[in-house]
């Protein structure tokens, strides 16, 4: 952090806010220019408050040159991380597709869906039992039952399973029965909600909120991680943009700039992303291409009469279609794709 004194600042508010900083473990380089003094402060700043130093009737101006976070920075940890899964392995060179109904909605449906799924290369089940809707009209998933339907699916199949988790209140339902725990869009900085799945031993999958930025969704990743679950999987499903022909714009730059960013593994949910279902393939081969560590895709057996999100959803048939382009694009970008 840099600290930019006022040219009216005198020696002796100078050396002691120079003491205070030390004081906090900040080592201070002290750089006197022509009319003004400048404080280099290197050690951990995160926990500094920028905006009360700047209120400091010495100080002009404060300026970060470091990130805020510190356990998902790449600068801190420079190798990639692998999440691991029952046979499913997202990042670090190995790529993975979870796929699965927005809803579940009965035994038969999400076990058979579960069924094509992994006979087309998935080796994860997606499957919401608590929806976040936009309208409490339409329908909010099967709750705990819906999580009950996943385990069966899972039994039948041997596919872990991520659904999404809304409320604190049920982390201990989670922790027992869900493989991967997905915080939605919408919750993406509900922070008490962040700290309880901080604490869970299931890795977390975190969504990109509608209109976050890169630097609000690797704090979220923080929260999860200053907890003790350092086991965090991002995902991108597309952002609020001017743009109204499609559901949402995946923001497909997102890969290399959190990768960059972050030692976290990426995937792309191209499904929310685009909200159609004939735009879910290309979107995907962009995801490969730019260097995402996994999809997230919404398949159902019959797409017109899906309780949630019909009109994005890949039949099985085409899922199975999807996953051989897929198959051949994970090949060429040098990842190996875990089937
Ligand atoms: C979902 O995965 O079904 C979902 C609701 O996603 P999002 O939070 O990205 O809208
Ligand atoms: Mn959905």
């Amino acid at each position: 952090m840099v600290v930019v004194m006022k040219a009216s600042a005198g020696q002796q508010e100078i050396a002691a806010l120079v003491r205070r900083f030390e004081e906090m473990g900040l080592e201070v380089g002290v750089t006197n220019g022509i009319g003004c003094t400048i404080l280099g402060l290197v050690g951990d700043t995160a926990s500094l408050d920028s905006g009360k130093i700047s209120m400091e009737p010495s100080v002009e101006r404060v300026m970060r040159v470091q990130e805020p976070y510190k356990k998902a920075n790449r600068k801190f940890h420079p190798e990639d991380t692998q999440i691991v899964v029952g046979n499913a392995k997202i990042g670090a060179g190995a790529f993975s597709v979870i796929a699965g109904p927005c809803s579940v909605e009965s035994e038969e449906q999400v076990t058979g869906i579960a069924r094509d799924a992994k006979k087309a290369g998935a080796t994860l089940l997606r499957g919401g039992a608590f929806k976040p809707r936009t309208s409490p009209y339409s329908f909010q998933g099967m709750g705990v039952e819906g999580l009950d339907l996943l385990l069966h699916a899972k039994q039948a199949t041997g596919l872990p399973i991520v659904s999404e988790i809304m409320s604190p209140r049920m982390v201990d339902e989670f922790e027992q029965k869900v493989d991967v725990v997905q915080v939605g869009a919408r919750n993406m900085q509900n922070f008490d909600l962040l700290k309880e799945v901080g604490r869970m031993s299931k890795p977390i999958l975190l969504k990109r909120g509608l209109s976050n930025s890169y630097e609000e969704w690797i704090m979220s990743a923080e929260y999860i991680m200053s907890e003790g679950n350092e086991n965090v999987i991002l995902c991108e499903r597309g952002i609020r943009t001017f743009e109204t022909y499609t559901r949402n714009t995946l923001d497909v730059s997102a890969i290399p700039a959190i990768k960059k960013m972050s030692h976290l593994p990426v995937i792309i949910d191209p499904s929310h992303a685009a909200g159609m279902s004939w735009m879910v393939e290309p979107l995907a081969m962009a995801a490969i291409a730019a260097g995402a560590d996994g999809l997230m895709i919404e398949v159902h057996n019959d797409p017109p009469n899906a309780k949630c999100d019909g009109q994005q959803s890949l039949t099985p048939a085409q899922f199975g279609t999807l996953m051989e382009k897929v198959e051949a694009l994970v090949a060429l970008s040098g990842k190996e794709l875990i089937k």
